[in-house]
């Protein structure tokens, strides 16, 4: 069998690992000159380092067990995260339930209240119950409205900017559970994930295997448009079928390649682009997921900002709404030496945020940095990056378990996986690497049924 695949991300590239693997042929296109989609990383100081800070959890076993199956697991390092809060001017430890109970801000009853509540949330295994309230409503009416106001509104604007009011609480008890995977026994501290080659190295070895397994794939290569049954004049079926894609790679003109099924990992805006209009309601599920983009910029530093890795923003004056300095938990031995801090964003595409000048961005940030460390300076500086990344995160509403895609579409052959269909739990590399191998096996299981 032939499948052509949209989309060089950890998605794309997972579920040609595993299609070549059983002995079909794929093919990856990716428009980026570079693979690993939100997941990629571009070089610094001598080592590489993701576009977009990444780490991992305890629970992303999807992800661990590839990075096993493909030789890395000696380099799969898990590490204690320093987790912090900055909260009216100062710097609050939030990395233990000890640290909650610690955070004078909220009177020793509103600690209490959040701490049981938190225990309550991580014993819940059915999301289902949250789906049709958003976090707003049942932290506030649960925890406390102060409690939301200082702890989880901050968390919420961090992800969905002005859409913060409308995210469901499915969302948040993901995010719970999962903090709570990643810190083993009860009073101990979170340990993350972090392969010390770089997700860069994981994506490549990928990319090498599916080669190895007689697959291609191609860099700077853009699909154009998916290719139906209907564009053949000859063709009296029908139910619409896709039999392969008009691909345009670097500096060539657009040509078709004919395959037995498509794959397309974009953002549904996106995939909405490439093929023709779908039936009503399957358009509908298409059209109706928002996203936020993601700004971020990446400074090197010659010392440290904060001692923290994480760091939420909780003060609506501050430009950005999150600080992870990723040398507090990797060794800065990998950069040459050099600190990096990324400041990160979630803006729509339309907000002033995602469409500053870089050098704008920076002076921008320049004096709000100096409230996390008095003593910083513009020439602590060397240099900086300037990363935006379309289509990050996609908005989860109140009942957004009932408004998803399903992966087979309605035309025959023709498969979507992409973040908006990866619920309850939020998004990441790991989903991603666990739906692109259960495509892959769907894709198998359709065309050749025991
Ligand atoms: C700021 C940020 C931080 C994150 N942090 C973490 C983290 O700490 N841990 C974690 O596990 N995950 C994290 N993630 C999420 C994770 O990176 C993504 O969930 C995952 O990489 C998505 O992979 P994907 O293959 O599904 O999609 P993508 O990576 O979006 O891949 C889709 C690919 O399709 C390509 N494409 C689009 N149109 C075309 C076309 N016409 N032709 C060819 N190719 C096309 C795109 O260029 C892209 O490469 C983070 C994401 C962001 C934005």
């Amino acid at each position: 069998m032939r499948i052509g695949i949209i989309g060089g991300g950890v998605a794309g590239l997972a579920a040609a690992y595993d299609l070549t693997a059983q002995g079909h042929y794929a093919e990856v296109f990716e428009v980026a000159p570079f693979l690993g989609g939100q997941a990629s990383t571009f070089p610094v100081g001598g080592g590489q380092l993701e576009r977009a800070y990444h780490h991992l959890f305890v629970s992303d076993t999807a992800i661990t067990d590839l990075i096993h199956e493909l030789g890395l697991g000696d380099k799969l390092a898990w590490l204690e995260s320093k987790v912090g809060l900055y909260h009216q001017g100062r710097i609050w430890d939030f990395s233990t339930p000890m640290d909650l109970l610690r955070f004078k801000p909220l009177s020793l009853w509103q600690r209490l209240r959040v701490g049981l509540w938190t225990l309550r949330l991580q014993r819940t295994a059915d999301y289902r119950r949250f789906e049709d309230v958003t976090a707003r409503d049942w932290i506030s009416r649960h925890m406390g409205s102060k409690a939301y106001q200082v702890l989880f509104e901050p968390l919420l604007r961090g992800k969905f900017g002005d859409h913060y009011d409308q995210v469901s609480m499915t969302w948040l008890w993901g995010k719970v559970r999962l903090r709570v995977a990643s810190r083993g026994k009860a009073l101990q501290k979170e340990r993350l994930g972090y392969p010390m080659g770089s997700f860069g190295e994981v994506i490549d070895t990928l990319a090498q295997r599916i080669q190895q397994q007689g697959g291609h794939v191609h860099t700077s290569a853009r699909v154009n448009r998916v290719l139906l049954s209907s564009d053949n004049q000859d063709q009296s079926d029908e139910s619409e079928t896709a039999t392969g894609l008009e691909v345009q790679l670097k500096d060539a003109n657009p040509e078709n390649r004919e395959y037995d099924a498509v794959i397309a990992t974009t953002p549904s805006y996106v995939f909405t682009r490439l093929v023709p209009p779908m039936p009503e309601e399957y358009q509908k599920l298409l059209t109706g997921v928002n996203y936020l983009s993601a700004v971020l910029m990446v400074l090197e530093l010659d010392r440290p900002l904060t001692p923290k890795y994480w760091l939420n923003i909780a003060d609506q004056d501050m430009p950005f709404v999150a600080i992870i300095e990723h040398t507090n938990m990797i060794d800065k031995s990998l950069y040459g030496g050099k600190h990096i801090v990324y400041i990160s964003n979630y803006p729509d595409r339309n907000s002033d945020l995602y469409r500053m000048e870089p050098e704008d961005l920076l002076e921008l940030f320049i004096p709000h940095l100096r409230k996390l460390n008095p003593a910083f300076d513009r020439s602590w500086v060397q240099h900086y990056h300037h990363h935006r990344v379309d289509g990050a995160q996609p908005i989860i509403s109140k009942n957004y378990g009932q408004r998803i895609p399903p992966h087979r579409t309605p035309v025959n052959r023709l498969y979507l996986a992409n973040t908006t269909q990866i619920f309850p739990e939020d998004r990441g590399t790991n989903y991603s690497i666990r739906m692109g191998r259960q495509i892959a096996q769907m894709v198998m299981n359709d065309t050749n049924p025991e």
